[in-house]
């Protein structure tokens, strides 16, 4: 069964159009059922119909002619029911309707299941059968899994637009692509494809202007493989029989003019540069592999594969770094945008980002957001390697993108950026005022940084401190770990930036989404294992190394504070403080700096910290919510998965209550208790940590004249009562919805989101 499954889908997934893709689907199923018709019929949502788009057993004509609401037929009972209809005498049913237009006979046997996505009905799969018997459980489950497995396939479909096209009514050429916001904003601009090297999968197509330079590139690449393999033939002579070494005679033919060569070739002649041309090679040949039944000839899948890797290299190598152009306005796509990818781009050139996975609290969204770009996650149906160059504007406040949009939108959108740049005109004179509320509570606002771009941005906004440096942004952008010398410079600027206001430096926080290139973890569940303080406690060379420079950047400047997060236990704090101890001692004893022993604080992250919060309070001078990751592991929502974005909510009743709870305990204990995540840095959620009564709020230089004036226009009193409103209700959708209300009459919704960009993405 799993093998006819796998070749379904393997077929279906290979057709060369959406259309052949469904053909395909219903006469395989109709064959491996051993029934008589299979159907598909797929919702079409402007009249909300179900639409019989492929068949195998009816008239033909009636073949995007015969369609019915939800209300009409079994079809329509299996899409309302969203479950399985398995019937022995369908005809007797009440529900039953005839379609003359099917030529349809007595069919007496049905089963329907629903293709389903996200929630939501896309359409049915149908088998009919002239016998009058029910489909046994192994039959029904075999077209439940088909259809679960399909489900992707027809939602991408959808939204490219597909569906249309075969019903042959579309016209407009916008496509349109639903993801999450990372950073908000709106831009319009042209896609860069980034991909990382040796992925042959994520090499965009680009068209050539030279071909016979593309030619000659692909002629060096193809001798220089050739080479390597001679080489390997050669080195392997004596440990390998010579029917073994065939192996090699065998690749040196596939690389020949009148095999891969040539195919690689007349793909480049048609226009596309080498890179993609190879792709689109290996690619169709991994697809007809892997419809072979014979496994032999699949496991050549590997050797073809083997190659075009080793010609991709090859390729690679001889693409130099400043071939890549990035026009104004760039647009970074990519499968997936890590934060050093987007800090190598050249950012006064780039004016958005959209990645096809990721989730509002990635960490490269987080950079995003501190350095102000627009940027949409987890599109999880982004044909990324066919965007490069295309015009695009970027909704990052519907987390919404719109490839070739129309003049009518390109118009509104332009409207709207004008909006926005008026909205940010007027934040301007909240940069010299106190974070006030009308009835006099002032609100300590700090910033979060990374990159010295973050400092002055900061300055100039009126930080009144760093409430979280991540140092592992600087890590990021080197090739391998920072020396003790070159780290204290990094930290100097920070701390003299700001001196003699606060700077509070987290140790190194790494693991989970937070790669280095030059230490790779590789982990089944990362975001659960080796992470923030676990590694750096696990490697004391790293962690004194950092605190040894931080010690020392703050020489004579006295404004450093020290957090270590991803805290779970009392005894990480205990060795972590135990080791700073140590790098204070080595260095006075070392007297070339002054140093004196730094504030230590506890990021509060993992929910077992919340449970021991008195106990951590104790152990440490101060406590700092880290809300990103503490959403994450109180709602067991990987905050780096499009899949589950929508349960990721900072509005959740778990999450307000549990921060509430950490703030008076925290309290209780005569420490001071902050938070610097992006929770902090929303105007909705700040209005309701100032009424917490935090210390300090720690956020993105772009989100701090928002709060600001925020909470300059929201009575503390008021901030309260909302408060004491929203922690009585049980559901994140009806906080979010009165926390807006209150924005919305107090007339600062528009800091959320512009007015018009609602009504924007209607004009398509
Ligand atoms: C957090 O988890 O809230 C936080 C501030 O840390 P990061 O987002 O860098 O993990
Ligand atoms: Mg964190």
């Amino acid at each position: 069964m799993l093998e006819i499954l796998r070749r379904i889908v393997q077929e279906v997934d290979s057709a060369p159009s959406f259309q052949a893709a469904l053909d395909v689907l219903v006469a395989s199923v109709r064959e491996a059922t051993g029934t008589e018709v299979c159907s598909v019929y797929l919702l079409d949502e402007r009249s909300n119909r179900l639409v019989l788009m492929a068949n195998e057993g009816f008239n033909p004509e009636s073949i995007g002619v015969v369609s019915m609401t939800f209300d009409e037929g079994l079809v329509g009972l299996c899409a309302s029911r969203e479950e399985p209809i398995n019937l022995q005498d369908a005809a007797t049913h009440p529900r039953y309707r005839y379609f003359p237009e099917t030529g349809e006979e007595r069919y007496n046997a049905f089963l329907g299941v629903p293709i389903m996505n996200r929630r939501k009905v896309l359409g049915v799969l149908v088998v009919q059968q002239r016998e009058n018997r029910r489909f046994d459980e192994g039959e029904v489950a075999f077209m439940v899994t088909l259809s679960a497995q399909l489900s992707g396939v027809v939602a991408h479909a959808k939204v490219l637009g597909q569906l249309e096209v075969v019903r042959g009514s579309r016209t407009a050429q916008t496509q349109i692509y639903q993801g999450t916001t990372g950073a908000t904003g709106v831009t319009l601009g042209r896609a860069v494809v980034l991909y990382p090297p040796a992925d042959l999968d994520q090499v965009p197509d680009r068209s050539v202007d030279d071909v016979d330079a593309e030619l000659a590139l692909l002629q060096q690449a193809l001798e220089a493989v050739r080479e390597d393999v001679r080489a390997l033939d050669e080195r392997m002579a004596d440990s390998l029989m010579p029917e073994e070494r065939a192996l090699f005679d065998v690749y040196l033919r596939m690389l020949d003019d009148n095999a891969l060569g040539g195919e690689i070739a007349e793909r480049i002649e048609a226009g596309n540069w080498a890179q993609g041309a190879l792709r689109e090679v290996i690619d169709e040949h991994m697809q007809n592999f892997a419809l072979m039944d014979d496994p032999y000839l699949r496991e050549r899948m590997s050797d073809v594969r083997d190659l075009g890797l080793r010609l991709l290299s090859q390729l690679q190598q001889q693409e130099t770094e400043d071939t890549r152009e990035f026009p104004e306005n760039s647009i970074l796509v990519g499968e997936d945008i890590s934060t050093a990818m987007l800090l190598e781009a050249p950012l006064d050139r780039v004016s958005g980002v959209v990645a096809a996975t990721g989730a509002a609290n990635s960490h490269m969204a987080i950079v995003a957001r501190a350095l102000g770009i627009p940027t949409v996650v987890g599109v999880s149906d982004l044909p990324v390697t066919s965007l490069d160059d295309a015009e695009m504007i970027v909704d990052a406040y519907l987390g919404r993108v719109f490839v070739q949009p129309s003049r009518v939108l390109r118009k509104r959108y332009k409207d709207i950026i004008k909006e926005e740049q008026q909205l940010v005109a007027g934040l301007d004179a909240y940069k010299q005022r106190d974070a006030m509320t009308p009835d006099g509570r002032r609100v300590a606002l700090h910033v979060n940084t990374g990159l010295m771009a973050d400092v002055a941005r900061a300055k100039d906004r009126g930080a009144e401190g760093v409430g979280l440096y991540r140092s592992e942004i600087p890590f990021m952008l080197r090739e391998r770990f920072p020396g003790e010398e070159e780290q204290r410079q990094i930290y100097r600027q920070q701390l003299e930036a700001f001196a003699p206001r606060p700077v509070t430096m987290r140790t190194l926080d790494i693991g989970g989404d937070k790669d280095l290139p030059y230490f790779p973890i590789e982990e089944d569940n990362p975001a659960l294992g080796w992470r923030g303080i676990r590694i750096t406690l696990d490697h004391p060379e790293i962690f004194m190394v950092q605190v040894r420079a931080m010690l020392k950047a703050a020489s004579g400047l006295n404004n450093l504070q020290i957090l270590l997060p991803m805290v779970t236990t009392v005894s990480e704090v205990e060795d972590a403080v135990a080791l700073i101890h140590r790098a204070v001692a080595e260095l006075q004893e070392e007297n070339e700096f002054e140093v004196t022993l730094p504030r230590i604080g506890v990021m509060i992250e993992v929910p077992a910290t919340i449970i021991q919060i008195a106990d951590l309070a104790r152990h440490a001078d101060f406590v700092s919510i880290g809300s990103n990751d503490l959403t994450q592991y109180l709602l067991a929502v990987d905050r780096n998965n499009a899949r589950v974005a929508g349960l990721y909510s900072q509005y959740h009743p778990a999450v307000l209550r549990a921060v509430r709870y950490v703030v008076s305990e925290v309290h209780r204990a005569g420490k001071t208790v902050s938070i610097c995540g992006e929770m902090a840095g929303d105007p909705g959620t700040a209005i309701l940590l100032m009424a917490m009564g935090f210390d300090m709020l720690s956020m993105s230089a772009s989100n701090l004249l928002k709060v600001r004036k925020t909470i300059c226009h929201v009575p503390m009193e008021r901030a309260e009562a909302l408060l004491n409103r929203v922690l009585a209700f049980d559901k994140p959708e009806t906080v979010r919805a009165e926390v807006e209300a209150e924005l919305s009459e107090l007339g600062l919704i528009d800091l959320i989101r512009p007015k018009s960009t609602a009504a924007a993405a209607t004009a398509t």
